[in-house]
């Protein structure tokens, strides 16, 4: 692991902002990890808002629901993130909002029923992975430890960290549904110590047992990167080693993101899918970085159009997620999915222009979480020896960039192991 600027204010210490009546939105098949959805509506109907817009396709998959009352404009293809171009629901929105009402049943419901709602919501995970969270919470084997992820690692990022100060009380009841689901023996609630704040506030509902939940306690951890990357994370916290190739449930564990949590409450207290989350804007061309809740496929353009976001100077770069695991954007076209967390807009543009010959100083080995070879890697990726790469483990690499930023020589590490992995037999 590394320490790194973190670069987070002044975005931690200001309250959440809302966007939540956007004019138009744009909403990919493909927000989560498995088969894009499958499309129930018609151009031109009239939907409400919460109304199933698309069903999931198969196990790995997710349902996708409409974040506004609106009409159809169109199915057609759309900019994505990180796919650049993908089928997506085109919605114009009308301003109406609809009201949510509190369930009175949930203490009664038991653990199929609360993950039929939890599918039928349409949650992910929220830490950038967005996996279908119905399918996490039905583990093959017992959960011993359930971690709850509020490391948030990415410098810039500070979504998590204000929707741990404003809605601890709401993940609690969220931590008590999964809990109630897969029936662990502890919950750990693991924090980076540049937390302070939430570090207190936890502390506090922990030790005056106000939270009702099997054996509850903090971990929090040393400031590093990638500190929050979920093997990374179970190791920090229980010094248990997810073996290569295998994942959490094999050494009895399951990592469940602060706003996973927050979402699973909304879900099953307020009937409410995923259709919103908050998402940090950062980075020194912006006036203002801030957390804004925002209705899922709202468009970066529309924020800047609607005066919430101003550019304080021409951006060079545009990063769609934080500095070290983001992906780059052409231009503010683009919509805020389920797993975005963040936007970052900078003045320069940090591409490494020209790598240098490798002075095998051993710094990328040294920073990998992975305990990979990221030399060797790049060597026999250069030299197109792909056969070799399964026996360097290249499937263990999570993309997390440490490598890239240690290495004096400026060679894209990441670049080439992600070009590596295409012609893997192995994948993860
Ligand atoms: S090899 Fe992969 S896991 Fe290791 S530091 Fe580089 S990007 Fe991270
Ligand atoms: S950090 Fe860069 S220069 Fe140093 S050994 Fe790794 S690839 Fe070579």
């Amino acid at each position: 692991m590394i320490k790194i600027e973190e670069h987070k204010q002044p975005q931690v210490g200001l309250a959440t902002e809302g966007f939540l009546n956007p004019k138009k939105l744009y909403l990919p098949l493909s927000q989560h990890t498995g088969r894009p959805s499958l499309p129930c509506v018609n151009i031109a109907d009239i939907v409400e808002e919460a109304d199933l817009l698309a069903k999931e396709d198969g196990f790995i998959s997710a349902r996708l629901h409409s974040p506004k009352r609106g009409k159809i404009l169109n199915i057609t293809e759309g900019c994505h993130p990180s796919l650049k171009r993908a089928k997506c629901i085109i919605l114009e929105c009308q301003a109406q909002e609809k009201e949510y009402s509190y369930r009175k049943n949930v203490e009664s419901l038991d653990k199929e029923e609360l993950r039929e709602i939890i599918k039928n919501s349409g949650i992910v995970g929220l830490g950038g992975a967005a996996f279908p969270t119905h399918v996490k919470l039905n583990p093959p084997k017992k959960i011993n430890t359930l971690i709850i992820n509020g490391c948030e690692c990415e410098p810039y990022l500070a979504c998590d960290y204000r929707l741990m100060i404003e809605n601890l009380r709401e993940i609690f009841k969220g931590i008590e549904i999964i809990c109630k689901i897969i029936e662990p023996d502890e919950v750990i609630f693991a924090l980076e110590d540049n937390k302070t704040e939430v570090v207190k506030k936890l502390n506090l509902l922990i030790s005056t047992k106000r939270v009702n939940l099997p054996k509850t306690k903090s971990a929090i951890l040393k400031t590093a990167y990638p500190q929050g990357a979920e093997k990374q994370l179970i190791y920090s916290v229980t010094r248990r080693k997810v073996p290569s190739g295998r994942l959490p449930f094999d050494v009895g564990c399951l990592v469940c993101n602060v706003a996973t949590a927050f979402a699973v409450y909304e879900a099953v207290y307020l009937n409410k899918p995923l259709i919103e989350r908050l998402v940090s804007f950062a980075g020194d061309a912006i006036a203002t970085p801030k957390n804004i809740r925002v209705k899922i496929g709202t468009t970066l353009k529309e924020l800047f159009d609607a005066g919430y976001l101003k550019f304080k100077h021409e951006p060079r770069k545009i990063i769609c997620g934080g500095p070290m695991m983001g992906v780059a954007l052409d231009g503010l076209d683009y919509p805020i999915l389920k797993g975005t967390g963040g936007f970052l807009f900078l003045s320069k543009n940090l591409d490494i222009a020209e790598e240098d010959p490798c002075i095998k100083c051993a710094r990328c080995v040294d920073s990998c979480p992975m305990n990979l070879l990221p030399l060797e890697l790049a060597r026999r990726i250069k030299k197109e020896e792909f056969a070799a790469l399964d026996d360097f483990s290249i499937a263990d690499c999570i993309e997390c960039g440490c490598c890239n930023y240690v290495c004096p020589a400026k060679i894209p590490l990441v670049h080439y192991i992600k070009v590596g992995k295409k012609y893997t037999s192995r994948k993860d």
